[in-house]
């Protein structure tokens, strides 16, 4: 069930394309012309949505989501895979290496994400000016965008009594070495510990795009259109872009009908996969577009301790080491790595354990004796995105030596973590499971090499597909955003971070998305 489909704000209204309702969206051919035409209402097109409708803008976004809130978000871990995440949580790159996990949904990755809030460092800031010539992201220039957007997201560090025993005993056993770590600003508000984060919020406590960006960008006039899939942008050069969208069933399982929408000026925000995607398969950009892909893959690790954790209780990632990050590399600006709790609804679990029927069941009997963390290792860009006959994107990913060293490192450092906090054993997932039972057992770990598919690797933050460039010869879209070679064409997503922006990139792209589009309304206004 759908959640506030047809709910209107001032002169907006969300128009779910799937219902009846929906029809007179359809009506006039299935034609329609606005002025600015948004695609993708995660954190990067929502908060564009708003700030254009704000200065006056006629603004229509498209989502191919559906709208779910509240008692919608059931908490069951198959229902919600298959209606929030892209592909149904099955995207992966093409080896199946690594998982891609993105929202499909109203509020985009907002609505499924951990809520851990974490702005640009301002070395990435400096990186981003020396080494790519953005000379306008200033940490100075960002510094009222990041403001605006940690008070959106109403963050706050969470209070003592919310940081559940998996990620206090992170912390633990970081205070027992002496290791760097941090409790991260996060954007609840009224969270009674559910620990259903990752599969949306039942109590509406994430201040997110859903409820902040949204509902203000409603009552400033902008409507939102939702599954309704934009397959093609044509006339990228010319005044007016055309752009053909697809209807999808309520479920968001088939196209069904085709609408075209004429816009002056289009905002890419489908993600920084889907908007790479739709140039791709729409011939639109030069050279640069679909490279320099960083998907910045994660590696859980896990450690079970004699005493029950019930890490699946409460907010699930609050506590980072940060001992092993630099965020300001000369030569890569967000680099190292870190180790952040997590947990897993009962399904993510059990899929990612590398043990399958009764040695699987044991595994999971032993489910509230669990801690898990996840291994965030930085990434140059290594990947690339294609898309294949039918448009599908296909994104391929080399990991090089240097980053899977870096990825033994950090089994390494959340293992003498977990030992230190009194943990029985630490578990590695792996095509051949690897189980440390104290630390003389660390050297173990140098024997991974990390081959395709070998490990359950995660990616949460892809950026960098369109990535924003000073010259046309060295990205795919300018500091302002626009699409080299196209016409008011805009990508205000994680496409144009040509460097990791963060350990999470949520903020990042709020900030970043707030500041473009206010220069884009500032140049229409003079
Ligand atoms: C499991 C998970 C946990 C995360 N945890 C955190 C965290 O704790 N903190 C943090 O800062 N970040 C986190 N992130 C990352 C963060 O949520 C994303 O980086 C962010 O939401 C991306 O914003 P965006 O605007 O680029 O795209 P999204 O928020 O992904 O929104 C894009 C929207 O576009 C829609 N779309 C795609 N293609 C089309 C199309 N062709 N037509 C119409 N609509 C389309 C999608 O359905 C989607 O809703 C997490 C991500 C995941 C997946
Ligand atoms: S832990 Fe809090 S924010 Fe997360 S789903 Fe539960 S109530 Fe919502």
């Amino acid at each position: 069930m759908s959640g506030a489909s047809g709910e209107r704000r001032g002169s907006g209204a969300i128009v779910d394309l799937s219902r009846p309702s929906g029809e007179g969206a359809l009506a006039g051919g299935g034609e329609l012309t606005v002025e600015v035409l948004v695609i993708g209402s995660g954190a990067g097109g929502a908060t564009a949505a708003w700030e254009l409708a704000r200065a006056g803008h006629e603004v229509l976004v498209v989502e191919e989501g559906g709208d779910y809130v509240g008692a919608a978000l059931t908490g069951r871990d198959g229902a919600m895979y298959d209606q929030l995440y892209m592909e149904r949580g099955g995207r992966s790159t093409a080896d199946l290496a690594i998982a891609i996990l993105q929202g499909r949904v109203l509020g985009g990755g907002t609505v499924i994400n951990a809520a851990d809030v974490v702005p640009i460092p301002d070395g990435v800031a400096r990186f981003w000016q020396t080494k790519h010539g953005l000379s306008d992201f200033s940490p100075e220039a960002l510094a009222p965008f990041k403001a605006a957007a940690l008070e959106d997201l109403s963050a706050s560090t969470p209070g003592e009594r919310q940081i559940n025993a998996n990620n206090a005993l992170l912390r633990e056993g970081a205070q027992a070495l002496g290791l760097r770590h941090e409790i991260m600003m996060h954007n609840r508000v009224g969270c009674v510990g559910t620990g259903t984060c990752l599969i949306g919020c039942p109590m509406n406590a994430k201040k997110n795009a859903r409820f902040v960006a949204i509902p203000r960008a409603l009552e400033a006039g902008a409507r939102f259109f939702v599954r309704a899939r934009a397959v093609r942008l044509d006339d990228a050069g010319a005044e007016v872009k055309r752009v053909t969208l697809r209807t999808l069933d309520p479920k968001g399982y088939r196209e069904e009908r085709t609408l075209t929408v004429r816009a002056k000026i289009v905002i890419l925000a489908a993600n920084a996969i889907a908007s790479a995607q739709l140039l791709l398969r729409s011939s639109v950009g030069n050279e640069h577009v679909g490279r320099h892909v960083m998907l910045q893959p994660q590696l859980p690790v896990t450690a079970f301790f004699d005493r029950e954790i019930r890490f699946f209780r409460g907010i699930p990632q609050s506590t980072a080491v940060t001992e092993y990050e630099r965020l300001d590399d000369p030569d890569r600006g967000f680099w190292g790595f870190r180790i952040e709790s997590i947990a897993g609804t009962p399904g993510i679990v059990a899929s990612m354990l590398p043990k399958l029927g009764l040695p699987g069941k044991e595994v999971m009997s032993r489910y509230a004796h669990m801690a898990a963390s996840l291994l965030l290792v930085p990434d140059a860009p290594n990947g690339t995105i294609t898309v294949d006959r039918a448009g599908n994107p296909v994104v391929a990913y080399a990991m090089p030596d240097e980053q899977k060293a870096r990825y033994r490192d950090a089994i390494k450092a959340a293992a003498r973590v977990y030992f230190a906090a009194g943990a029985r054993s630490v578990q590695v997932p792996y095509a051949r499971p690897l189980l440390l039972e104290s630390p003389r057992d660390l050297d173990r770990v140098d024997a991974l090499g990390f081959e395709p598919a070998t490990a359950p690797f995660i990616s949460a933050h892809q950026q960098g597909s369109v990535r924003f460039a000073a010259s046309p010869r060295d990205g795919g879209a300018s500091p302002e955003g626009l699409v080299h070679g196209a016409r008011d064409v805009f990508v205000l997503d994680s496409s144009g971070f040509p460097s990791s922006a963060s350990s999470h990139t949520m903020t990042p792209i709020m900030t970043v998305s707030r500041m473009l589009a206010r220069r884009i309304a500032a140049r229409r206004a003079g």
